[in-house]
């Protein structure tokens, strides 16, 4: 691309001012890349007389050179008008009207240009600055500064393929620069999720947040207090959990933003053990990344369960220091700090059962007993489990022998296991491992869903 020049080129009576086009010729968007569906889209809007351009993120990251996921597109069709282009088309929203067009397994958003309105607007509805319910249609150039950052408010016209930028997009995007349109402390109040997006989208695409973007945060990042918890479970997943986690991490970390999110991890890595905290972190989120990158699953509890490991544990040691019997301790901390969790974020049920399971079958390690090590086998969250295990061991080394000692129970035939097992009550760590007949225990069928990290250990 090449918009240098784009200004003086298009510099008609015609182009309203600030706007800047960038020509097919001078941009790297090829029609290739653009998902089928998202073209047919525009092409049928377009061929009924609509406007219609791509918009969004995927522009964003087309002219970036990479692979959007997901296809936006904006039209001055209103919904209904879309509706009654396509047979695959279904309403959607009530805080913001759109349109989905279905193709397959492929979802289309189409949502009709968004006006700014005033306050006190029918369909607008504000309150202490922030946007509730947003149904005014607008023009494009509305539509563009309505947006959060500018470079994601470029479009690209199916009518002649050229990127329309109203608000110095390609600028930032060239100088790989974060920067919202109008005035920050606004836009935040407004929406404080975007502070989030600005620190999810500077971790994803490797920018950095301007100056006067993340000046705020230390003031208004208590904004996010008021957000609702689902929407912010949504986006931590979206931090987390699409490959670029451990960079999320550091950037909400570093920003001040991961204690409205997190607010006891946030402490925990300030705290006498933010080093091996944070090791355990980095461990477990560049492992996470990892899988995302080759489309392996992975479950939110494992890295929940992470996040909010050392918040549990010092909690609980502190109430054994007190004098609590352990196992109580244990659970009142996990008690403690899941509620006070479930006010930040709302993590689903599901979710947090699966993190409390990991947390509960840590120390059930330590026990090699025959019965309880068959049972603990057997557990459905037993491969998490030991994945946090194998995590945790990475800084405490006193976890090795019990690491390798299942390492090689998992494998070994439960028969050879069993009677290795029978007559002592507690068997020594070598014993289990010690086998040469051994041979690799089938797996598990919850085994790949449920764990966050590879599986640490080879058959043989
Ligand atoms: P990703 O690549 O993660 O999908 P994205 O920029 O496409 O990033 P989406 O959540 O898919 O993010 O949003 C699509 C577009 O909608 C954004 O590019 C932006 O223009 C606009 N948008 C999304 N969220 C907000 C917001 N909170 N405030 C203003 N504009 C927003
Ligand atoms: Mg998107």
């Amino acid at each position: 691309m090449n918009p240098s020049e784009s200004n003086t080129h298009h510099a008609s009576a015609s182009v309203p001012p600030g706007l800047r086009i960038i020509p097919r010729a001078e941009h790297g968007i090829s029609r290739k890349n653009i998902s089928s569906g998202a073209l047919r889209v525009l092409y049928r809007l377009h061929e009924a007389g609509y406007k219609a351009f791509l918009v969004g993120g995927a522009v964003r990251d087309l002219l970036l050179g990479g692979h959007p996921k997901d296809f936006d597109v904006a039209t001055d069709a209103t919904p209904e008008q879309t509706r009654a282009l396509f047979r695959n088309c279904r309403l959607i929203g009530r805080r913001f009207r759109l349109a989905h067009v279905v193709f397959g397994r492929e979802i289309v958003e189409v949502a009709t240009f968004r006006g700014t309105g005033e306050e006190g607007d029918a369909d607008r509805h504000i309150v202490d600055g922030r946007i509730l319910r947003d149904n005014v249609y607008g023009s494009i150039e509305e539509d563009a500064i309505r947006r959060d950052f500018t470079v994601n408010a470029l479009y690209y016209d199916i009518a002649d393929f050229s990127v329309r930028d109203y608000v110095g997009g390609i600028d930032d995007l060239q100088q790989r620069r974060l920067r919202l349109i109008g005035d920050p402390e606004q836009r935040y109040r407004e929406d404080p999720v975007r502070m989030l997006r600005a620190a999810r989208l500077a971790a994803k695409l490797g920018f950095e947040i301007a100056a006067e973007a993340a000046a705020p945060f230390a003031e208004l990042a208590p904004l996010l207090a008021d957000v609702a918890p689902a929407r912010l479970f949504d986006e931590s997943l979206k931090l987390f959990l699409a490959g670029h986690g451990l960079e999320s991490l550091r950037r909400l970390h570093n920003h001040g933003l991961l204690k409205e999110l997190f607010p006891a991890t946030a402490v925990a890595l300030s705290g006498p053990r933010a080093a091996e905290f944070g090791r355990l972190l980095g461990y477990t989120f560049t492992s996470t990344d990892e899988r995302v990158r080759a489309d392996k699953p992975v479950t939110p509890a494992f890295l929940f369960a992470a996040l909010l490991w050392e918040p549990v544990r010092s909690t609980a040691q502190r109430m054994v220091a007190d004098g609590s019997d352990p196992a109580v301790a244990w659970s009142m901390a996990v008690d403690r700090v899941m509620h006070q969790q479930a006010a930040r974020v709302a993590i689903p049920r599901r979710f947090a059962l699966g993190m409390e399971e990991i947390w509960a079958l840590q120390p059930r390690f330590e026990q090699r007993q025959k019965k309880r090590v068959m049972r603990l086998l057997a557990h459905p969250r037993f491969r998490a489990a030991f994945d946090f295990l194998v995590l945790r061991a990475h800084d405490e080394p006193e976890l090795m022998p019990l690491v390798e000692w299942w390492t090689e129970a998992q494998h070994l035939d439960p028969q050879v296991l069993g009677e290795r097992l029978t007559p002592a009550p507690a068997v020594p760590a070598e014993q289990g491992a010690a086998s040469k007949r051994k041979r690799p225990r089938r797996r598990r069928k919850s085994a790949a869903a449920s764990t966050g990290t590879e599986p640490t250990a080879a058959p043989q």
